[in-house]
């Protein structure tokens, strides 16, 4: 039998109703107690390592939880995270980048209704997990309504529907079905060498969604409050405004401080390319990186986490240029 490790964070597969709203409950044992139908195909073992909502989870908690999984890793054959749907994606990138290269399966699960609901989504999404934590894959990996997707690709797109999450810009990795879990390894990008935790990471980095009309006066604001990155989901293929309220020359003196700019597309689907419009041409002659056709999640992780790493804006630029997890088309 695989010996799985399961690492409890809360969200809504652990929770009960309270007077305040559904909130995760127990530790450990309330887990371990609903989880007697793998006992019978998987060695177990729970270890809860945080009782919250995915809300409350931040930096500190990435932390916590790539060094659970890297204390871990020698001793199973798997590690599945079961965590709150909410910000799971975020806490699957940023993962992936802590835990570049890890030499097993590491499977982040949730559910849209507690396990103690006769209507739980949360079994299926277990069993799921498991199977691809005993798959021997290498990786960080998101397992839901039948599917496996690769972590930094997963996005949260329902707040309801038992199909909560996408691969967006990847296929998934796996499905399940009458046939099993079938893998399409082709879609597990390679990552080479040993796995170094590498858990440091930037906190002083900023998301802007670009709005029409948008005051320029923000960008004071970042320099002041000395924010080191900045990631901006800007229009369609890739676009600023520059009359009126001239944005590219904001992103001229952010960048000159130092700052490290970083642009996407507010599309979720296919990849930027700021060359094809002038509105665009101009964010690259100011020296901001390109996310192409990465999620927001695995841009917004990466930037913080490739701050962590280097000082360099240059060294960023060099990351940000290649894909170490499959989080970008190569
Ligand atoms: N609010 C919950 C959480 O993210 C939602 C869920 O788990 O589905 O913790």
């Amino acid at each position: 039998m695989k010996h799985i490790l399961l690492l409890a964070t809360g969200g809504t597969i652990a929770s009960q109703p309270t007077s305040e709203g559904l909130a995760p409950a127990g530790g450990a044992d309330y887990l371990s107690e609903r989880l007697e139908f793998l006992r019978r195909d998987y060695d177990l073992t729970v270890r809860s390592i945080l009782e919250l909502d995915s809300s409350n989870i931040q930096p500190e908690e990435w932390q916590l939880i790539a060094r659970s999984v890297w204390a871990a890793r020698g001793d199973y054959d798997g590690i599945v995270i079961s965590h709150g749907t909410d910000t799971m994606a975020y806490t699957a990138s940023m993962l992936t980048y802590m835990l570049l290269g890890i030499e097993l399966p590491v499977v982040l699960t949730g559910s849209q209704l507690p396990l103690d609901h006769p209507l739980s989504d949360g079994t299926d999404n277990l069993r799921a997990a498991f199977a691809m934590a005993a798959s021997g894959r290498r990786g960080v990996f998101v397992a839901f309504d039948r599917k496996i997707l690769l972590g930094c690709r997963a996005v949260k797109t329902h707040t309801m529907d038992f199909a909560a999450f996408e691969s967006v810009n990847h296929p998934p990795v796996g499905r399940v079905s009458a046939a099993g879990l079938s893998i399409d390894d082709a879609a597990i990008p390679a990552v080479e060498g040993p796995c170094v935790l590498r858990d440091k990471l930037c906190r002083e980095v900023f998301l802007l969604k670009l709005t029409p009309g948008l005051d320029p006066r923000i960008f004071d604001m970042l320099l002041e409050r000395r924010y080191r990155g900045l990631l901006i989901e800007a229009f369609g293929a890739g676009g600023l405004h520059f009359i009126r309220r001239n944005l590219v020359e904001e992103l001229r003196r952010v960048t000159q401080a130092g700052m490290c700019v970083v642009v996407s597309s507010q599309c979720l689907y296919e990849s930027s390319d700021f060359r094809l419009y002038q509105t665009g041409q101009k964010v690259l002659e100011q020296g901001a990186i390109e996310a192409r056709d990465m999620t927001t999640e695995a841009a917004i992780t990466k930037l913080m986490w490739a701050l962590g790493q280097t000082d360099s804006v240059d060294e960023v630029r060099r990351l940000f240029s290649q894909s170490l997890a499959g989080e970008m088309a190569k």
